[in-house]
């Protein structure tokens, strides 16, 4: 890696708080962070000047890397073996699939790469992500050069990763004392959800987040199910059961939030805890449409996720932008709602914000990490370009991406990923096809 890196002839996209947009602008990088960013005739001529690494982006955008902010990546070994069923029902089939070679560590790591190549290939540059074998997921995050965020997975009964629940807090703990101290990795803890992780584990997990400083993830208010389960079992529903054990709080990442009412929406806004949007999986599934305009209208922090590659089949965040720009318009027969700017910001620094690293991450400014990727946007989808958000939000595609750059690391170079070897990860995903199948024919 260079220790000075200048890109010039930019059109920077800022994802700052005021949406800044500069025409044609330079960044400096220097040990990972931004140390310099303002139009390229202002660029001070120590830099134009020096013997440093200089790029020039000839007229493409320059924007912060997405953040998606729910994601099941090992579970890329099994996208689209289950379709056309409703989450329960479709949970059912992905866990045999899954139990048929999730207790070798090994696959994990190997799930967890192929969705790291499919991030980084699309331009997201960090994640968070629920798995089982967390550790690999860290190990391959660390071989792939992707930003992590995960942790220890709580889930009642048995899991696919030979774990019984007596077992989750010393695995959890075990990943925040190994990867607490990264600065590529944000440690937590993430109950699987309210109807699987039992009230004294849902607040042990918690308390071990707090006493960490991490995060605390868990699937809440998906759909209509497991709302009706979580009642008969607690007499309340998911964000008020999750309320009354005292753990809603801005530490919280509530993925999903679908069917939540008024006053359940006051709860999270109250408690300061984020939410993740995940429309592709809540179309696909039938889950429903998250009220995420009144959640936005109440200050709560909703940030964007794509779910897991067998949820919504693709984690594509461009595609998530789009649908959290779209569906919500239909739906309220209203086209003010998802102003485009914010849901760029949704995809980037609100993101930051859940991580509780808006000081660090989502958007290009002096001090931040250099996590940011070059989009081509010449092409005839989005030329003539008027605004470049607009563009980013409504006309882009993965295969716009040009470059990646984590920490000012270069991952993808000209839409070639530089630290995994794509084809091999295919193949070696290819070959567990018939021990998958297998399984599924055997069981009952
Ligand atoms: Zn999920």
């Amino acid at each position: 890696m260079p220790d000075i890196l200048i890109i010039t002839n930019a059109q920077i996209v800022t994802c700052d708080k005021d949406h800044h947009v500069i025409a044609s602008g330079a960044l400096v990088v220097q040990a990972g962070r931004i140390c310099w960013v303002g139009l390229s005739d202002k660029l001070p001529a120590s830099w134009r000047d020096g013997a440093h690494q200089l790029m020039d982006a000839d007229g493409d955008i320059v924007m912060p890397g997405l953040i998606n902010m729910h994601a099941h990546c090992g579970d890329s070994l099994f996208r689209g073996l289950v379709e056309d069923l409703p989450l329960e029902a479709w949970l059912n089939t992905v866990w045999k699939a899954e139990g048929a070679i999730l207790n070798d560590p090994a696959n994990c790591h190997l799930g967890a790469s192929l969705g790291f190549a499919e991030l980084l290939l699309s331009g997201t540059t960090t994640v968070m992500d629920m798995f089982w074998h967390a550790d690999q997921s860290f190990g391959a995050a660390r071989e792939a050069g992707i930003r992590l965020a995960s942790g220890g997975i709580y889930f009642d009964p048995p899991g696919m990763d030979g774990l019984g629940s007596e077992r989750r807090d010393q695995m959890a703990a075990r990943l925040f004392a190994e990867y607490g101290n990264d600065d590529a990795c944000f440690v937590g803890t993430l109950p699987h959800g309210a109807y699987t992780v039992g009230p004294k584990a849902l607040v042990a997990a918690y308390g071990l987040a707090a006493e960490n400083d991490g995060f605390f993830s868990i699937h809440a208010a998906e759909t209509r199910a497991e709302q009706e389960t979580v009642r008969a079992s607690y007499g309340k529903s998911v964000i008020r059961h999750l309320a009354s054990l005292g753990i809603l709080s801005k530490r919280m990442v509530l993925a999903h939030c679908v069917h939540v009412d008024d006053e359940e929406i006051d709860l999270i806004a109250k408690s300061g805890a984020h939410v993740v949007h995940n429309p592709l999986s809540n179309l696909k599934l039938g889950s429903g449409f998250s009220p995420v305009p009144k959640m936005l209208a109440r200050g709560i922090n909703v940030t964007l996720g794509t779910d897991g590659p067998i949820s919504g089949n693709d984690m594509d965040m461009w595609l998530t932008m789009r649908l959290a720009a779209t569906i919500h318009k239909g739906a309220l027969e209203d086209a003010a709602v998802m102003p485009t700017k914010q849901v760029l910001h949704m995809a980037t620094l609100y993101g930051a914000r859940a991580l509780r690293a808006e000081q660090h991450l989502g958007s290009l400014e002096v001090g931040k990490r250099a996590d940011f990727i070059r989009v081509d946007m010449r092409g005839p989808h989005a030329s003539p370009m008027f605004d470049p958000i607009t563009h980013l939000v409504y006309s882009a595609a993965r295969s716009d991406v040009r470059d990646v750059f984590v920490a000012g690391r270069q991952v993808v170079d000209e839409g070639v990923l530089l630290t995994l070897d794509v084809g091999d990860l295919c193949a070696r995903s290819t070959a567990l096809i018939p021990q998958i199948t297998a399984a599924l024919k055997e069981a009952p």
